[in-house]
């Protein structure tokens, strides 16, 4: 083996910075055409594909906040004076207007009868046979929720583009929503490329021939893709062949608006992905600078898109969150893709710098800090299990203990 760098390691064309790769990705996403109509029960994690206007305030009438007695506060002249109670209005009912010098007995959710000002709570009455006793003052306005103060009729209350939460679905019930129109969801060929890759439940951990390991990728990035909402035809294990590999590619791109592969889209010999993508339709974006995951891979293939993810399993799972889930996100035509980072202390040292963007594998602590898992390695699956997020480092840079450092916790990517 010969110690001079070959022709081409040395006239290698500088990796794409992260930020430059992501604008170029986002850039061949654009939103799939149409829409479908849903249940608003079955649109969690689903994509709004019109605004949701008002027609109605919420709450519709001035409620009582408490189970109680409305009041005129004028009445009220000490913790002495006896209320009779002229009327009861339960939830779901009306009252009439409060006649002078009584009480109505009121319960929460129920409207405010005409004439009243203030609802007084329960406990704060004492209930004798004639009528009750008010013991502190009544505040006009108090424990009375105001028509509109959640909701004002004509209001967009949700706007297209922004993805659904069960406090949103729970939202557009409220103004009347039974169903939803939402952006169609995206159908996406998943498969994994690799000689080695065995099936866990095929072949027992005893029976695991030298130099062979259980596929793992195919587990997570299926549930990744499914969080997100997509419809997955997983193709399973694809053979290190050219041939193979071209067949699996043209198959998958009828029916489906993105093939996502994971393993051989690096330069070994045995990495067929980037030539077969080549050969089929064109290569967009090839490797990035980040650690982990240098080798991504974005192209198209007659009508699909392609996107190659690395084999190792941790570049392969960071890649995803950092690339694939805005893609997918904006196909279905989501406006916010950016993940919120939160400042923190680094309650470790990270004494090397790297050329590329790292994203490291940590775990906040109950000090309020940052702790790094010990092997970084992008093979070792367990970093992503022990962390609860990343820290977005930037090229060429160490971290001293204590150091501020941009935090992107999980549950901004996993969702
Ligand atoms: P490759 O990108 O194909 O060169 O693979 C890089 C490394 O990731 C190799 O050690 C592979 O064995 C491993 N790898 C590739 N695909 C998978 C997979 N689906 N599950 C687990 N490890 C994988
Ligand atoms: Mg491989």
């Amino acid at each position: 083996m010969s110690l001079i760098p070959t022709p081409s390691a040395s006239a290698r064309a500088p990796l794409k910075p992260l930020d430059l790769a992501l604008t170029e990705l986002l850039a061949h996403a654009q939103p799939l055409p149409g829409a479908e109509s849903v249940s608003t029960f079955e649109a969690d994690g689903r994509v709004l594909a019109q605004d949701l206007l008002s027609s109605l305030d919420v709450p519709a009438l001035d409620n009582s906040s408490m189970d109680g007695y409305a009041v005129r506060c004028a009445d009220w002249a000490d913790a002495d004076t006896l209320f009779p109670v002229s009327q009861r209005i339960p939830a779901g009912s009306s009252g009439h207007t409060l006649a002078a010098a009584s009480v109505a007995r009121i319960f929460t959710g129920a409207p405010i009868p005409p004439g009243a000002d203030a609802v007084v709570m329960q406990e704060d009455c004492d209930v004798l046979d004639n009528g009750i006793r008010i013991r502190l003052q009544p505040a006009p306005g108090q424990w009375i929720r105001r028509r509109g103060e959640d909701v004002a009729a004509a209001a967009v209350v949700l706007q297209r583009g922004e993805r659904l939460s069960p406090a949103s679905l729970g939202l557009a019930a409220s103004i009347g929503f039974g169903q939803l129109q939402v952006a169609p969801r995206v159908r996406v060929a998943l498969f994994s490329t690799g000689d080695e890759l065995v099936m866990p439940g095929d072949v027992a951990p005893a029976d695991m021939k030298p130099g062979a390991i259980y596929n793992s990728n195919r587990f997570f990035l299926r549930a990744l893709l499914q969080r997100l909402g997509c419809v997955v035809t997983d193709l399973g294990i694809v053979p290190d062949r050219l041939d193979a590999t071209m067949d699996a590619l043209r198959g998958a791109s009828q029916q489906h608006d993105l093939i996502l592969t994971s393993g051989g889209v690096s330069v070994g010999e045995e990495d067929h992905i980037k030539p077969a993508v080549q050969a089929l339709g064109a290569l967009n974006l090839w490797q990035i600078a980040i650690k982990p995951g240098k080798p991504f891979a974005y192209g198209q293939i007659g009508a699909a898109h392609f996107i190659g993810l690395p084999g190792n399993p941790v570049s392969s799972f960071v890649t995803f969150l950092l690339l694939v889930r805005p893609f997918l996100l904006k196909l279905q035509g989501v406006t916010e893709l950016a993940p919120e980072s939160i400042a923190l202390p680094a309650h470790f040292t990270w004494p090397k710098a790297d050329k590329r963007r790292e994203f490291l594998r940590v775990r906040q602590n109950v000090a309020g800090g940052l702790d790094l898992f010990g092997n970084q390695s992008s093979g070792v699956l367990t970093s992503a299990v022990w962390g609860d997020g990343l820290v977005d480092n930037p090229a060429g840079q160490t971290i001293a203990h204590g150091d501020t450092v941009r935090f992107i916790p999980f549950s901004a990517l996993l969702s």
